[in-house]
């Protein structure tokens, strides 16, 4: 593997923007005084903070990224017949394209596709659904349909500073021995999530998932793909993985789902669009029609699933988009810039980078901050306050509690997650959160945890509110 330093001088320019700016929208830093009342309004969770409070806005890549000017154009395209619309039909057209995929199922975001399709997986309470490791919503819609979610991903991946490429992978013995042990019947599927959004955004690579499948067919176990970040992790493994560096973007993507049997996808990530998602079937028409009788009572009717026309246009092109090979480079190169920052100041970061975000390791950031009082989520709370920069929690707060035992989830990673939207911010701004982080670096001995004044019981880090322990 290439070092990110080699790698950049060697880009000669290819990490840059491979586009310029034609619209902007005015953000502006509140004084601090205003940002202490803003947090402490939103129960010091920035989740409630108002986005105009707001500066630099690192919370999510979903939904966040700035639209091409053919996109844009393509709104007007939009065919907003209800049923049969032209718009949905570029879409199933692209997902034949690029995943080779026959069924494709428009959604309103990545979470209707997961309630749409798990009820069909998903056979009777107390199942298994193994993953490297699985996204809040879709453990939450794994488990509103009685399935249990296991995560299996490899040990590496919560030592945030062994420099290896693949933290995304599976444990594969480990899985292979737990199916061994239960028994094929108690495991609905196996769901590969790419890249590994809990993990730190870390990849997943070719021969990783090769081996879920040869796992998942000795079984006779479907294997599925959680693919909201489907290019970049293509990315990496072009970058990465021994005999792909010659294969196209689009190859790579190919072979990858070449491997499953479906997906789901939340469209708000790699195909840049600010709100949708998909259901891809390779060619199970059975799974097809029970998600169709799913998918019209709850997101529409199956040439729409809860999209307008001119959404499922913009959707058509930016599955394309997501593709194009300068713009990952550039994309993810931000996101090692910001990360080399950090690591230059000594501030411990997950490394290497993922593909969307830098994740800081609030553990060791705020050593003296138990997990039960969420250490990470302080970091945030202290970063807007510094900066005007919003980040997220991934760590105890996220995980929740059992809701067997109703104890809290012990975190593998108390996680502040920088999550950087596509073609929206410039290095400059990266820059303005490294000083920031910086400085509190600096002062971290005096940022306090965090106790509830509030608990919702599902997904709480959304809703919840908080107040600094005394
Ligand atoms: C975002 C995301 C989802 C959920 O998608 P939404 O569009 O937010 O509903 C599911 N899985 C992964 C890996 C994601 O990143």
């Amino acid at each position: 593997m290439q070092s990110n330093s080699n790698q950049l001088q060697a880009d000669n320019g290819r990490q840059a923007e491979p586009y310029k700016i034609k619209m902007v929208e005015p953000i502006r830093l509140i004084s601090r005084a205003e940002r202490e009342r803003a947090l402490t309004e939103a129960g010091y969770n920035p989740f409630s903070l108002k986005s105009e409070d707001v500066y630099i806005d690192l919370l999510t890549d979903s939904g966040t990224g700035a639209m091409s000017d053919k996109q844009w154009a393509a709104l007007m395209m939009g065919d907003e017949a209800y049923a049969g619309s032209r718009s949905f039909y570029k879409v199933k057209s692209a997902v034949q394209d690029i995943f080779g995929y026959e069924y494709a199922i428009p959604t309103h975001q990545g979470r209707g596709a997961e309630q749409v399709l798990f009820p069909h997986l998903i056979k009777y309470k107390g199942q298994y659904v193994l993953g490297n490791m699985h996204f809040d919503t879709t453990m939450a819609h794994i488990e509103l349909n009685g399935g249990v979610p296991l995560n299996f991903v490899v040990e590496e991946a919560f030592d945030t500073n062994l420099d290896v490429p693949f933290k995304g992978n599976f444990d594969l013995e480990k899985m292979d021995a737990f199916i061994e042990t239960h028994g094929r019947e108690s495991i609905a599927f196996i769901l590969v999530t790419i890249t590994c959004n809990s993990a730190g955004g870390q990849p997943v690579s070719m021969a990783n998932m090769r081996g879920a499948k040869e796992i998942a067919d000795k079984y006779g176990i479907p294997l599925l793909f959680d693919a909201a970040r489907y290019a970049e992790n293509a990315y990496f493994i072009q970058q990465r993985e021994p005999g792909y560096a010659d294969k196209s973007i689009p190859e790579i993507v190919r072979e990858t789902f070449n491997l499953g049997a479906a997906f789901t996808m939340s469209a708000k990530k790699d195909a840049i669009v600010n709100m949708g998602g998909l259901i891809g079937i390779k060619h199970d028409i059975e799974l097809y029609q029970a998600a169709s009788a799913t998918c019209v009572p709850q997101e529409g009717y199956v040439t729409y699933g809860g999209l307008s026309g001119r959404d499922m246009e913009a959707l058509a092109a930016g599955l394309y988009e997501g593709l194009d090979a300068d713009y990952l480079a550039s994309r993810i190169g931000q996101v090692e810039y910001l990360g080399n920052q950090l690591r230059e100041w000594g501030i411990p970061i997950q490394w290497p980078v993922g593909g969307h975000a830098v994740f800081v390791d609030a553990k060791k950031f705020l050593p003296h901050i138990p997990a039960e009082q969420f250490p990470a989520q302080a970091l945030c709370n202290e970063l807007y306050l510094e900066a005007g920069v919003r980040a997220v929690e991934v760590g105890s707060l996220l995980l929740g509690r059992d809701p067997e035992t109703g104890q809290q989830r012990a975190a593998g990673a108390e996680f502040t997650r920088l999550t950087i939207p596509r073609r929206v911010y410039t290095n400059r701004h990266m820059d303005v959160v490294v000083q920031a982080l910086v400085r509190i670096w600096e002062r971290r001995d005096t940022v306090r945890g965090l106790e509830f004044t509030y608990e919702p019981e599902v997904l709480r880090h959304f809703l919840c509110r908080m107040q600094p322990v005394e």
